[in-house]
């Protein structure tokens, strides 16, 4: 009978995870997404959308689908999904395996200011006047009412209904983006300072290279602490490890 996975999605390494085990008869794949954004990209397996219904309800469905391994393929900053992964897996007995991709390092020449959280990062803007390119989710953008002396500019995949910054320019794009389009992008506003998570990867990484030859500044959010997990942070790590979960060397943690 084929092993059942299920991947918790919504990041691109999730998507190729999906689309290279796709084609396995031995295996029957399918990928959870949350349902945050309106495009739901196809990922060539079975798909579900939607919360769970919190640990419980995660649980009942690894019991309910059989699922022999559950893969959390989750953005770093969702970290309640990954929290109710790894209790989920307590409670049922679920193999867990996380997929985390590492988080930027500083770099020669990056001006990076690291904070917490939102609210920390409108602290940091300071009170003087800034030109701020946002590369937040839309839910994050809420904080940034109590600093409207600051310009923005707000970019986010699914279009910003609730306008309430003053002086800001919104945009809607999905990345991956390339650095000639984030360098034309905060040229053509000015833009002197960067406010973005600790997201890791390549697809988000353009924006803080071309802050650094701009010599803007980085207000970096970090990621949050999740519990410990078997790790991997790379799509084949993961391949390796669903083929031999017992002995993959890859897989660090618990
Ligand atoms: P979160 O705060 O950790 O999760 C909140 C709740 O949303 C979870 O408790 C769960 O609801 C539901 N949920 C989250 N991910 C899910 C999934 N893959 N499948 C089914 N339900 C899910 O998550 P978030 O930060 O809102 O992120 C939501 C999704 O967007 C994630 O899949 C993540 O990979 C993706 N994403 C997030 C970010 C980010 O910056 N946070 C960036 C890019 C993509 P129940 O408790 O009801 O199960």
């Amino acid at each position: 009978m084929a092993r059942r996975i299920l991947i918790l999605g919504g990041t691109t390494e999730a998507r190729l995870l999906a689309g290279r085990l796709a084609s396995r008869a031995d295996l029957d794949v399918t990928v959870s997404l949350a349902g945050r954004t309106t495009a739901i990209i196809d990922h060539g397996v079975a798909m579900r959308v939607g919360g769970f219904g919190g640990i419980k309800g995660l649980s009942d469905w690894l019991e309910h689908e059989g699922v022999d391994l559950l893969v959390d393929a989750t953005h770093p900053f969702a970290d309640q999904m990954s929290r109710n992964a790894v209790a989920a897996s307590i409670q049922t007995g679920v193999r867990l395996l996380a997929l985390r991709r590492p988080a930027w390092t500083a770099e020669l020449g990056d001006r990076w200011t690291e904070v917490d959280g939102v609210r920390e990062a409108v602290v940091a803007l300071g009170g003087g006047r800034r030109r701020v390119f946002l590369a937040l989710g839309r839910q994050e953008i809420d904080a940034f009412a109590r600093a409207p002396q600051h310009f923005y500019l707000v970019r986010s995949i699914d279009r910003v209904t609730d306008r309430f910054l003053d002086d800001a320019v919104y945009i809607e794009a999905r990345g991956p983006f390339r650095a000639d389009d984030e360098r034309a992008l905060m040229a053509s506003h000015a833009i002197d300072t960067v406010v973005a998570r600790n997201s890791g990867g390549d697809a988000g990484y353009a924006k803080i290279a071309v802050a650094r030859e701009l010599g803007a500044e980085v207000i970096l959010i970090r990621r949050p602490v999740l519990p410990e997990a078997r790790t991997v942070e790379t799509v084949e790590e993961a391949m390796a490890f669903v083929d031999h979960p017992r002995t993959s060397a890859a897989a660090r943690g618990v």
